[in-house]
């Protein structure tokens, strides 16, 4: 294994984790910027991006991630297409494996790995990825304004996302597994309450139907076995987040569900040096805006880490 030195390693190439390159750059911090398995993270599986600031006729994700590591480049950051296997923050300068042939050892770290939604696991979600399937309402419900959609689901998410589209849209239906929601009260309660809402309970969804899009799903409704086919042309997936944290599990503090903590109103951990920014550590809000400002929270904190240590 060959070895290498460097001041700040950012793991995750979303908008945190380039955010915090261009600001680390630019503070001179040379950083090293491992980009992980989804060069771009989330934003490159979603279409048009139109609710990032600046953009006034929008952007489309991919292209969105590829001037950001455009600009984190620009400024000096090394992009490299690779994964960080694991990490050691038992002693300093702290230790990670890229790729599991390079040792590096590093001044400060910033972890940006992000979080990926759960799907299914249908293959016609796949095919209509972008094409009538989401998972998330905030950044693509605009798009189904004036049409029937549904969402899968029954915690918060779920709740949150069949509310958001029921000002858009004419009808949402929210399917239901179980014959009860795992919500918050008042989520529930909103989402009875709201007339265009119809919940679907004890169902599944059997498969997604259409031909370059989506024109409807097949259910199943798994008491009585009743199958159903329903026209809409959203589908949106709020299952639950996973955040890709797990090289961090026992290296660095994280609450039940793997989301890493960090100090109220900042991006330190636990490990003094190591800073957690983006969707890694915030499971409340989850857009690329506000994982873009915490990745800038991450280099300010990161620099002035460092230059209290004298580095
Ligand atoms: P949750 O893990 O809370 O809920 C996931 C839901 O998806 C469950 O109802 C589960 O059903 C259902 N589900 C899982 N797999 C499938 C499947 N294969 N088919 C159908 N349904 C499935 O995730 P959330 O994203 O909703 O919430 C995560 C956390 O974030 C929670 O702590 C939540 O409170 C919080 N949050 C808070 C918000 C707020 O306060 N404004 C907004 C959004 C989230 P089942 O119940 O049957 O297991």
């Amino acid at each position: 294994m060959s070895a290498e030195h460097i001041h700040l390693l950012i793991i995750g190439s979303g908008p945190a984790g380039y955010t915090a390159a261009i600001y680390g750059a630019r503070a001179g911090l040379n950083p090293i910027l491992y980009t992980g398995g989804q060069p771009g993270g989330q934003l490159t599986i979603t279409g048009e991006v139109e609710n990032f600031p600046g953009y006034p006729k929008g952007v489309g994700g991919p292209e969105m991630m590829v001037e950001l590591q455009q600009q984190a480049e620009r400024f000096g950051t090394q992009v490299r297409y690779g994964l960080i296997t694991s990490v050691d923050f038992s002693s300093y300068p702290f230790k990670a494996v890229a790729d599991e042939k390079i040792e590096l050892t590093a001044d400060a770290i910033i972890v940006a790995t992000g979080a990926s939604a759960k799907y299914l696991g249908l293959p016609s979600e796949q095919k209509f990825m972008n094409k009538g399937v989401s998972a998330c309402a905030v950044c693509d419900g605009f798009f189904y304004r004036g049409m029937d959609v549904a969402v899968v689901g029954a915690g918060d998410s779920a709740c949150e996302e069949a509310s958001y589209l029921s000002k858009l849209c004419p009808k949402v239906y929210l399917i239901v597994r179980r014959e009860e929601m795992r919500a918050s009260r008042i989520m529930q309660e909103r989402v009875r309450n709201t007339p265009n809402i119809e919940i679907l309970w004890n169902t599944e969804t059997e498969e997604i139907l259409g031909g370059d899009d989506v024109s409807g799903i097949r259910v199943v409704n798994n008491k009585t076995g009743e199958k159903r086919e329903i026209a809409l042309k959203g589908f949106f997936v709020a299952i639950g987040h996973q955040p890709n944290t797990q090289i961090f599990n026992g290296k660095l503090d994280m609450d039940e569900t793997g989301y890493i903590k960090v100090k109220p109103g900042s991006t330190y951990t636990n490990v003094p040096g190591v800073f957690a920014v983006g969707d890694a550590a915030d499971k409340v809000y989850r857009q690329a805006v506000t994982a873009a400002g915490t990745g800038c929270m991450g280099a300010l904190d990161a620099e002035r880490w460092l230059a209290a240590r004298g580095s």
